[in-house]
């Protein structure tokens, strides 16, 4: 059995509104603190080495100004943030990742390929068709070049997926559509048991939470391109994972602050 770890890095921080974006309006009044002011989330991306392998999930996001240019006003990606920059502060030459999966083609996962000179790049075939022809409300999350960008995965070869697909012993990658249309959630073995990189399936790990009095099984997100995958996928990742500690969500605080005190998990 291959026994992989996991390294979390921090490629940025993009500021949201949790009402409009962690939570969906239906289940407000039943979470407690709420924000209604804006929130700078993490954007984290994983490495997973075991078995002779380098994998990436996802690549992260991109440099401050076009951040705030095109996506979200208040982002920021601090010197040396950048995904080549922290590889390389960690002594892991870029040139040696294997692979590069995608969870999905949004702006803040795909940044910087041209460094991953030897990765196979990987995404579900709905989201590569997705990603390269979206309906003009994803064109900012895709980067069309309707916005006069060229996109950040333009010209790469990417290898297409469906349903449940072993990329290598010991990592998996699985359906888990909603937040885009081909999104995508990897499953990885390690020492300390199977744990699930969630991409966006989900915000908060409180969205994997029920709430009895209205008969949820979740807590469903706000932002989704559909919310009725968005909830069977949020049904499907907790039916999979041990335990919720054992998902890893890119953009969930409390993950980016345990990173000091665990910086490698499944060690
Ligand atoms: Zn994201």
């Amino acid at each position: 059995m291959a026994n992989f770890t996991i390294r979390p890095i921090n490629t940025g921080f993009v500021p949201t509104y949790p009402k409009q974006y962690h939570y969906h309006h239906s289940v407000h009044a039943y979470i407690e603190g709420i924000k209604d002011e804006k929130e700078p989330l993490p954007v984290l991306t994983f490495l997973l080495e075991g078995n002779g392998y380098r994998i990436l999930v996802d690549a992260g996001m991109c440099w401050t100004e076009r951040a705030n240019k095109y996506h979200h006003p208040g982002s920021w990606q601090a010197p040396g943030e950048a995904i080549f920059e922290q590889l390389e502060k960690i002594n892991i030459p870029c040139d040696s990742i294997n692979y590069v999966i995608f969870t999905h083609m949004h702006w803040d996962h795909t940044f910087y390929l041209d460094h991953f000179t030897k990765a196979i790049f990987i995404a579900h075939e709905r989201e590569y068709a997705f990603a390269l022809d979206p309906i003009p409300l994803y064109y900012k999350s895709y980067e069309h070049p309707f916005l006069g960008i060229t996109r950040p995965f333009e010209g790469k070869k990417i290898d297409t997926i469906q349903g449940e697909t072993e990329i290598v012993e010991g990592v998996r990658c699985f359906e888990s559509f909603g937040h885009s249309p081909g999104h995508m959630s990897i499953e990885v073995d390690t020492l300390n048991g199977r744990y699930i990189c969630g991409g966006d399936s989900a915000f908060r790990l409180r969205n994997f939470e029920p709430i009895p009095e209205i008969g949820y099984t979740v807590t469903p997100p706000a932002r989704f391109a559909d919310i009725i995958e968005t909830w069977k996928s949020l049904e499907i990742t907790k039916e999979r994972a041990e335990s919720i500690d054992h998902i890893l969500l890119s953009h969930e605080t409390s993950l980016y602050e345990s990173l000091s005190a665990r910086p490698i998990i499944g060690a």
